[in-house]
C-alpha cells in the first residue's frame, strides 16, 4: 500500500462529567485525528490519544501534530509497504512520540484492513465476541457522589471499578469504598504520584483486596517499583513506565510489576501492543487495555485489542457515553451490561467517522497536500 495524502485534525469535545487525578484535571478532551488516503483512494482513520498537558507522558496533542507534520508524515508518504508491521521501521531514526506514531500507523491499519476486507479485530487475531468494560472515576472528594457515580455504573453492568488516587485521597477513600462494596471488584491507579518513602501507606492497600495497584511511582521508574512489589502482596501494574515491548520484558525480568497495561497510544501503535500481549501471554502475565478517554476511534482500536485472548482482566474501556454526549463516529462504542460488541465483520475499525460532526469540533486543519 501506498499513502499519497494524509490530514491531521485537532478535534475538541466537552467532558459530560470533568475527570481529575492526581495530576490533571480536564473539562474537555482534544486529541488529533489522523485521515491517510492510498493511492488506490482508499481512507483510513486514526487518533492521537496523547492530552493537552504533559502531565501524564511527555508527549501532548501539540507535540503529536508538529512530530506528525514535520516528521512522520514525510517519512510515510509515498513509501510502499505490504502489511502493518512495515510501517513503523518506515520512521527510521524518529525516537519516542509514540501517540504520535500510534495515530498515524492506526490510519494506515485502518485503510490497509478496508482494502483487504478485513476487520481490524480479526487481523489482530481477536477471539472474543464481546469485552468486559470496567470503569475508572476521577477522584472526588465527595464520598456521597463517588457512592452515587459507582451504583450508577454498576446498574450498567459494569465489570470493575477503578479509582484514582493521590497523597491524602487515598487509603481512608479506598477504605470506606471497599467497607461500602465488600465484593466489587477494585483497582487503584495512582499515576505515579508516590515515592518509596510512602511505602507504609501503600502497605496498607494490601488489606482491602484490591485487584492491582496501577502505577503508584515514577512514570520512568522500573527499580523501585521492584523494591515495591516485594513488600506487597497486591500486584503491581505498570502503565507509565512501559512504552515498548523492551521495557515490558525489563519490567518483568525484575519483577517490577506482575500485570500489565496495554495502551496502543502508549507503545507505539496496534503492531507493538499485540507484540506485548503476545509476549505476556506466552509467559502468562495478565495484561487489560487502558484508556485515554479516546473518541469513537481510537476506542475502536482498543476494542479491538482487547479482544485478544491474553487480556484477561476487565479494562478502561468504556461506552463512549461515559465521556461524551455526541461521539464522532457510528455506531457510537456502548457498554451494554457492562460489555462492549467487538466489530468483526465490519471492515477497518468497524465504525463510520461522521466528517460533520468533526469538521464542526475542528480546531486546526492541516493537509500534506496543500
Ligand atoms: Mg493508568
Amino acid at each position: 500500500m501506498r499513502i499519497s495524502q494524509v490530514e491531521l485534525r485537532k478535534v475538541s469535545l466537552p467532558l459530560v462529567r470533568p475527570f481529575r487525578t492526581s495530576s490533571s484535571y480536564r473539562q474537555s478532551i482534544t486529541h488529533v485525528l489522523v485521515r491517510v488516503q492510498a493511492e488506490s483512494g482508499q481512507v483510513g482513520w486514526g487518533e492521537c490519544s496523547a492530552p493537552v498537558d504533559p502531565y501524564y507522558c511527555a508527549e501532548t496533542t501539540g507535540t503529536c501534530w508538529h512530530i506528525l507534520k514535520e516528521f512522520l508524515v514525510p517519512s510515510l508518504l509515498e513509501q510502499d509497504w505490504r502489511e502493518p508491521g512495515e510501517i513503523a521501521p518506515l520512521f527510521g531514526p524518529i525516537k519516542g512520540n509514540r501517540f504520535a506514531r500510534a495515530g498515524l500507523e492506526m490510519a494506515c491499519i485502518d485503510a490497509w484492513c478496508r482494502e483487504n476486507g478485513l476487520s481490524v479485530a480479526r487481523w489482530l487475531g481477536g477471539i472474543r465476541a464481546r469485552i468486559e468494560s470496567g470503569v475508572s472515576l476521577g477522584i472526588e472528594t465527595d464520598l456521597g457522589r463517588l457512592f452515587a457515580i459507582i451504583d450508577q455504573h454498576l446498574a450498567e453492568g459494569y465489570a470493575r471499578i477503578k479509582l484514582k488516587i493521590a497523597p491524602g485521597h487515598d487509603l481512608n477513600l479506598v477504605r470506606s469504598v471497599r467497607s461500602a462494596y465488600p465484593s466489587l471488584k477494585l483497582q487503584v491507579d495512582a499515576n505515579s504520584a508516590y515515592t518509596l518513602t510512602d511505602t507504609n501507606t501503600l502497605r496498607q492497600l494490601d488489606d482491602l483486596q484490591l485487584l492491582l495497584i496501577e502505577q503508584p511511582l515514577g512514570d520512568d521508574d522500573l527499580i523501585d517499583h521492584a523494591e515495591l512489589q516485594k513488600q506487597l502482596v497486591t500486584p503491581l501494574c505498570l502503565d507509565e513506565s512501559l512504552h515498548s515491548l523492551d521495557d515490558v520484558r525489563k519490567a518483568l525480568q525484575i519483577q517490577a510489576c506482575r500485570v500489565v497495561n496495554i495502551k496502543p497510544g502508549r507503545v507505539g501503535g496496534l503492531v507493538e501492543a499485540r507484540r506485548i500481549h503476545d509476549y505476556c501471554q506466552a509467559r502468562t502475565i495478565p495484561v487489560w487495555c487502558g484508556g485515554m478517554h479516546e473518541f469513537g476511534i481510537g476506542r475502536a482500536a482498543n476494542v479491538a485489542l482487547a479482544s485478544l485472548p491474553g487480556f484477561s482482566l476487565p479494562g478502561d474501556v468504556s461506552g463512549s457515553s461515559k465521556y461524551f454526549e455526541h461521539d464522532l463516529v457510528t455506531p457510537a462504542i456502548e457498554a451494554e451490561r457492562g460489555t462492549i460488541f467487538v466489530y468483526y465483520e465490519q471492515p477497518g475499525l468497524g465504525v463510520e467517522p461522521q466528517l460533520d460532526r468533526i469538521e464542526h469540533h475542528t480546531t486546526a486543519f492541516w493537509s500534506s497536500a496543500s
